[in-house]
């Protein structure tokens, strides 16, 4: 018994250096105190007991082998007591127009017939956006975390995706080539991921997919044709470093990068499938007939969480989408709801206790028309980004599924999803390694002279 009694602390404390060691190199300063703590702690009990105690008592043995190893097989038994009971929610019976998102209501002129014709029909909206009218603005040099070189950095990556608008769609060749829809959904695939895609899932489309009418782009208002039939859906991950700055400039920099990678990568596919002799769209930032959430999760890709945003089971809410919508036949994934990532939701929350503006609700989904879930106010967090200047990402940060896709965090995934006690334990270790809210990072190269302090985040959204 002395054997497995050594072997278990041996383990145990490996473990936890092994956690240490990944902390370091993901510069969660906290998260290497705890386990280098908690190292120690087991090195001390088990050498402790080791020394002074002779002979150890055999019932003494077993509780110090039976608790670490009954603790980790009881984690990853399938055992679900909770997200079975958990209701999905129907699919939308309706379509979202585009007009009333924010980023088209920021678009409108004060004084032009559109913004009159829109605020007459929304007096409700016409209150809330005359808020954050006021307001410096998104990427402002008046804006709270304005930093030349940042912000200008992450313009200049905006203002690229926006050149890239007239290539989203095009002529396709006169000959159409017949494609096995197996072959060259895969051959689609691998080339998005070799191209830098974190994932990649097919989705026939519904009528909810399409905006109902333009927001964004010219004919303002005209309704939106739900003119193909498939959709190719994928992933580009923001890196874990940049969105630790959230809400700070590198985090914008960071949004604007991957809407890039994205929109390079939606242009290209939709390219080559017009060379096939089929119609395709790349649906890029600024330029979308389709809700790219609801398209990603379709195809299989995750899961719609608390913050509104789609959560990747590798990576969580820490990727930017692309679309590819066409008519050539490709093979479909299927979608089935993750009750397990609701359920963590459920029990988490801590990018409502995060977010400066309080946009995130706490407690469980609503019933909006006919779809259950969790409704940000698009307004408050808007007027929060065009305070700071920057798309915060505070929530993104925080998320406890945004964490690196490694072994480590690999392990804590695996268990979460298959056991009901693994996602509470998981909930409470994620406050008590990381912080419930954990600490500011001021930006790695500031251009503005400005040290960023907890108290910079503090900002009323009034
Ligand atoms: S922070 Fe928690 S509640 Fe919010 S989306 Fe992530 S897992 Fe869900
Ligand atoms: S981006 Fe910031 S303000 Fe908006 S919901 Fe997330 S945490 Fe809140």
């Amino acid at each position: 018994m002395y054997i497995f009694f050594l072997a278990t602390g041996l383990a145990v404390t490996l473990f936890l250096f092994f956690a240490a060691l990944v902390s370091y190199f993901e510069h969660e300063n906290r998260a290497v105190r705890f386990f280098l703590g908690s190292a120690f702690v087991t090195i001390l009990i088990y050498g402790l007991l080791l020394i002074s105690v002779k002979p150890l008592p055999e019932l003494l043995l077993w509780v110090m082998v039976g608790l670490p190893v009954g603790l980790a097989i009881l984690l990853i038994l399938p055992i679900d007591l909770t997200a079975r009971h958990i209701k999905p929610s129907p699919k939308p019976n309706f379509r979202f127009d585009e007009r009333d998102i924010m980023f088209s209501r920021r678009l409108l002129k004060p004084g032009s017939k559109r913004f009159e014709d829109y605020y007459r029909a929304h007096p409700r909206e016409k209150e809330l956006d005359d808020v954050w009218r006021k307001k410096p603005g998104l990427l402002s040099p008046k804006a709270r975390f304005y930093d030349p070189v940042w912000f200008n950095a992450a313009d200049s990556s905006f203002e690229t995706v926006e050149r890239m608008h007239p290539f989203v769609d095009g002529e396709m060749s006169p000959e159409t080539i017949n494609l096995d829809p197996e072959s060259i959904t895969k051959f689609l695939k691998d080339w998005l991921l070799r191209s830098g895609a974190h994932s990649v899932g097919v989705t026939e489309l519904q009528e909810y997919h399409w905006y109902s009418h333009l927001g964004r782009q010219e004919p303002y208002g005209a309704p939106v044709e739900a003119e193909h039939r498939f959709a190719l859906a994928f992933t580009v991950e923001m890196n874990k470093d940049m969105v630790g700055y959230a809400p700070f400039a590198p985090t914008v920099l960071e949004s604007a990068d991957q809407y890039l990678r994205a929109g390079i990568l939606a242009v290209k596919v939709a390219a080559l499938i017009r060379k096939l002799g089929y119609p395709a769209r790349a649906h890029i930032d600024g330029n979308y007939r389709i809700i790219c959430p609801l398209v990603a999760r379709d195809a299989g890709l995750g899961e719609i969480g608390r913050m509104g945003l789609l959560m990747t089971p590798e990576l969580g809410p820490r990727v930017r989408i692309g679309v590819i919508t066409t008519d050539l036949p490709l093979k479909v994934d299927g979608y089935s709801p993750d009750k397990t990532m609701i359920d963590f939701c459920l029990q988490c929350s801590k990018c409502a206790d995060n977010c400066p503006s309080k946009a995130i609700p706490f407690g469980d989904r609503q019933w909006d028309h006919n779809v259950l879930r969790w409704k940000i106010n698009p307004e408050a967090c808007y007027t929060y980004w065009t305070i700071s200047g920057t798309d915060c990402a505070r929530c993104i940060q925080v998320c406890p599924y945004s964490h690196p896709d490694n072994l480590l965090h690999g392990l804590v995934r695996k268990a979460v999803r298959r056991n009901s006690l693994a996602r509470t334990l998981a909930v409470k270790m994620d406050d008590v390694v990381y912080g419930r809210k954990p600490v500011l990072r001021n930006i790695p190269l500031s251009f503005g002279n400005k040290a960023y302090r907890e108290n910079d985040n503090k900002i009323e959204t009034k």
